[in-house]
């Protein structure tokens, strides 16, 4: 059988996973990039979780990530007189007896960089300045793409990884929902000289739970504090979110001690030595209507966007991403795996988007919540999140509910 082609749109965490699943599935692809560089750095850092870390390692991928990042052990909470109200490991978090991958955290651009690199290490191929405008599918399903610099490419099927504000995903279906803003800007910033009483111990999430804002806090080895912070606001658009410029840093660097200027926490403390900030839009999508029509299809953040607060959805693209490729692996018909694909992902990832959801209805959580931190719902040390695995080698099931 001749080898199917996939075109890939989009080179950011899920276009990137989705070429190397595809490769060690015998699938060839070839990723296109509207940035002539690479993605920029909004959401600044973030954290995998051992779901995310495991599916990666499913392709052979965890290696490049792990080498850097560095782990994320325990939550402390402190409310916002400063007083420390309990430290947990993080859920997931540590070393365990099974190899589990613990949490890590990385800056995103670091993440792009190290995935971009491991699948041009395995031959594929990706293009850059090529921004998707159009695309047509013929009879007997090839698909065509078309790029706002007037070239086109052809294949056997388009994976949408086009992100949030997707373009594949309004191809696919004109209807389909942009995405809402959850009513938050995230701003995330680095500060290289916090005082010791201030700065998080080595391995632990601080979460300090402000009267008006809400700051998660970590320290990198090299001691430098990289927070973020909840804080309510509007839409803004990009020129409102700069922060490139002196004036601009200093104007997001006030709003935020703004913020914390009530409470007695090392948060103002960790804020106002800040060199760098980003800020950016939280947005979410609770459904997307259709994943798929003909041979083109979307996944990660293009077809299911959950807002920050669960730390969740570079997890989430990069297990759909493995996904994708066994169902494609696995079943002759592009509509057929695409089908498979969707019942096999769309409960779970729909049910993060959910829970980021209620996490995002305060910007300051109420205590009994925020104790229990990033990555779980609650004590009863199941976890249905964290807890999931995709077996390479078990072939995708017959029934809609299968695991993957
Ligand atoms: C503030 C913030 C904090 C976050 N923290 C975490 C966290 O701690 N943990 C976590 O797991 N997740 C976190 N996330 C979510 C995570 O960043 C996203 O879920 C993840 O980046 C989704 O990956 P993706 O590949 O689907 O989309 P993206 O990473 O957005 O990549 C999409 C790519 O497609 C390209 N593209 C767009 N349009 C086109 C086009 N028309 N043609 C060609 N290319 C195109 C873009 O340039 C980009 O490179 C956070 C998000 C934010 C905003």
């Amino acid at each position: 059988m001749r080898q199917r082609h996939a075109l890939i749109v989009g080179g950011g965490i899920a276009g990137a996973m989705t070429a190397m699943s595809l490769h060690k599935a015998g699938i060839s692809s070839t990723v296109h990039e509207a940035y002539r560089t690479g993605a920029d750095d909004a959401g600044a850092f973030l954290v995998l979780f051992h779901n995310g870390l495991e599916a990666l390692r499913t392709v052979d991928a965890h290696r490049a990530v792990l080498d850097v990042s560095f782990p994320a052990e325990r939550v402390e909470m402190l409310a916002h007189t400063g007083d420390s109200v309990g430290v947990r490991p993080v859920a997931g978090g540590g070393a365990d007896d099974t190899g589990t991958l613990g949490p890590r955290t990385l800056r995103r651009a670091t993440l792009y960089r190290a995935l971009h690199d491991e699948a041009i290490r395995r031959g594929v191929t990706i293009e850059h300045g090529k921004r998707l405008v159009a695309a047509d599918t013929a009879p007997d399903g090839r698909v065509t793409a078309r790029f706002a610099d007037g070239t086109c490419a052809e294949g056997d099927l388009l994976v949408g990884a086009d992100g949030l504000h997707s373009v594949t995903r309004t191809l696919i279906d004109p209807g389909a929902p942009a995405p809402r803003h959850t009513g938050q800007i995230t701003v995330c910033g680095y500060t290289p000289e916090v005082p010791p009483e201030a700065a998080p111990p080595p391995g632990t999430y601080r979460m300090i739970q402000g009267r008006r804002a809400f700051l998660g806090c970590t320290a990198a080895p090299d001691g430098e504090v990289w927070w973020f912070a909840n804080t309510p606001g509007g839409e803004l658009d990009r020129e409102e979110l700069a922060t490139g410029t002196p004036a601009e840093l200093d104007r997001w660097r006030d709003h935020v001690l703004a913020l914390l200027s009530e409470d007695a926490s090392p948060a103002a403390e960790i804020v106002r030595g800040s060199r760098g900030i980003v800020a950016t839009n939280a947005y979410d999508m609770a459904r997307t209507p259709v994943w798929h029509r003909a041979s083109m299809v979307v996944l990660g953040d293009a077809a299911h966007a959950a807002a920050p607060n669960a730390a969740q959805g570079a997890s989430m693209a990069i297990e759909d991403s493995v996904v994708l490729a066994k169902c494609l692996r696995d079943l002759p018909g592009v509509p057929e795996a695409f089908s498979r694909f969707e019942s096999l992902r769309r409960n779970r990832v729909e049910a993060v988007v959910e829970r980021s959801a209620r996490l995002n209805d305060r910007v300051v959580p109420r205590p009994a919540e925020a104790r229990k931190g990033p990555g779980r719902d609650d004590d009863s040390g199941s976890d249905w999140l964290l807890d999931y695995r995709i077996d390479w080698d078990a072939p995708v099931g017959d029934d809609a509910g299968a695991r993957a």
